[in-house]
């Protein structure tokens, strides 16, 4: 067997579908942001970053980075163990004490990712319960899907936002069978928002739990930053509460929030959190840094949703294809995957402007767009200056205009 030669077929399939992904070399610079270092192949250039999932560019924040440097310094660089064997650190016990308030849950247990959060506490639950039956948002993420698989539970998908058909599910398990219902807050491909409480209301007749992915939402939400569920009054009402420290936060690093029975179980069962080595004391330190910063200032949520709405405008002025979002999300709809890759290639090439395509299977085929993410930091001359490169290779590429005309069903 020539195993060199799969791997390689395996990637020219990728090549045929005009999906293989290249990945830009950057280099972030501190007091910079969005702008960074893209080390080209003929040599490193400058460009603006409008795809980073550094929300609010917490990710160079002074207070993040003092904790940061000032407990590396103090306490090492890594944890030196599991949780259980030595790893469990001061200050990755103050960030979960941080994020249980954030939520206004009973505890919170922090993970190394927010893939990883979700694959091992909903594994976990779902495990737990006798002849658990799982109900799946239709567009949920892959670690949550990851964390359904593993549960080895039945599940069941309901259309995407659609309170009736999770209703005729509901009704079909009857009141008594143990059901967990996991779903998002923000959806960050087409930027949509679950309605939560009438999930909570349908959760409490046919009585289920509830497990929401607020990765999207938390530190750009809410009036402490605690996300969708917190900005509409419903936090209280759902059972566990999953997010990441590595969007709105700037850092890395996952958690749950829960009552705590559910974490103390999470704790205990999660092959996920128990064989693996704890987060760095540094980095939980700068991650609790900048969760303490935005319970506490506005002006970050304020500006993002300013500039992300002056982003909108400015794009759809231009005639350009912005296909609705309720949050800061700002997808661009192309449908074809060379052309968004086209698309892209030429943005960074000659406007200096860095923006991945989204292709199949994060997103349907046929619904390959660029999304956008502005931040604080994206003035509005950046935005007049995007919108202004997006015309121009719209028209040079001849690409369509119309969201309705090519948006898929
Ligand atoms: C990014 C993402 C995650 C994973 O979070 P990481 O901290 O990046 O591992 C989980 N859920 C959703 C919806 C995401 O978009």
């Amino acid at each position: 067997m020539a195993y060199d030669d799969v791997f390689q077929r395996a990637v020219e399939q990728l090549h045929a579908e005009r999906r293989y992904r290249v990945f830009a070399d950057l280099e972030r610079r501190v007091g910079d942001f969005p702008r960074a270092t893209w080390h080209a192949p003929e040599g490193p250039r400058d460009v603006v970053v409008w795809c980073s999932n550094d929300y609010l560019g917490m990710g160079q924040h002074p207070k993040v980075l003092a904790a940061l440097t000032e407990t590396a310094t103090r306490v090492g660089a890594g944890a030196g163990g599991t949780r259980n064997i030595a790893g469990t650190n001061h200050p990755l016990v103050l960030l979960e004490q941080e994020l249980a308030d954030l939520h206004g849950k009973e505890a919170g247990l922090v993970f190394t990712s927010g893939y990883v959060s979700n694959e091992a506490s909903i594994s976990t639950i779902a495990r737990l319960l006798p002849n658990c039956l799982i109900l799946s948002d239709a567009l949920n993420h892959a670690s949550m899907i990851a964390g359904m698989r593993g549960s080895g539970c039945a599940r069941k998908v309901f259309r995407h936002n659609d309170l009736d058909d999770l209703e005729r599910l509901l009704q079909e398990a009857g009141r008594e069978r143990p059901k967990i219902i996991a779903f998002e807050s923000v959806y960050s491909m087409d930027g949509d928002v679950a309605p939560i409480a009438g999930i909570c209301d349908l959760a409490e007749r046919y009585n289920a739990m509830t497990y929401l992915d607020e990765v999207h939402a938390v530190g750009m939400y809410g009036p402490r930053g605690g996300g969708i569920a917190e900005r509409e009054g419903v936090m209280h009402r759902v059972d566990i509460i999953e997010g990441t420290l590595a969007k709105g936060f700037g850092v890395i690093g996952g958690y749950v929030t829960a009552s705590r029975p559910v974490i103390d179980a999470i704790r205990s069962y999660a092959p996920g959190f128990i064989f693996t080595t704890a987060m760095p004391p540094a980095i939980a330190a700068a991650a609790r840094a900048s969760v303490e910063h935005l319970k506490n200032s506005q002006v970050e949520r304020d500006r993002h949703q300013r500039q992300s709405m002056q982003t909108k405008i400015a794009l759809a002025a231009r005639g350009l294809p912005v296909m609705p979002s309720e949050t800061h999300i700002v997808p661009v709809l192309v449908g074809c995957p060379e052309k968004a890759k086209a698309a892209t290639d030429m943005l960074l090439s000659e406007h200096g402007i860095y923006i991945q395509p989204i292709n199949y299977p994060t997103v349907p085929r046929g619904t390959e767009r660029l999304r956008i993410s502005p931040s604080p930091a994206h003035d509005d001359a950046l935005i007049r200056d995007l919108a202004r490169a997006l015309d121009a290779v719209w028209s040079k590429l001849d690409l369509p205009r119309r969201y309705e005309a090519i948006a898929a069903e």
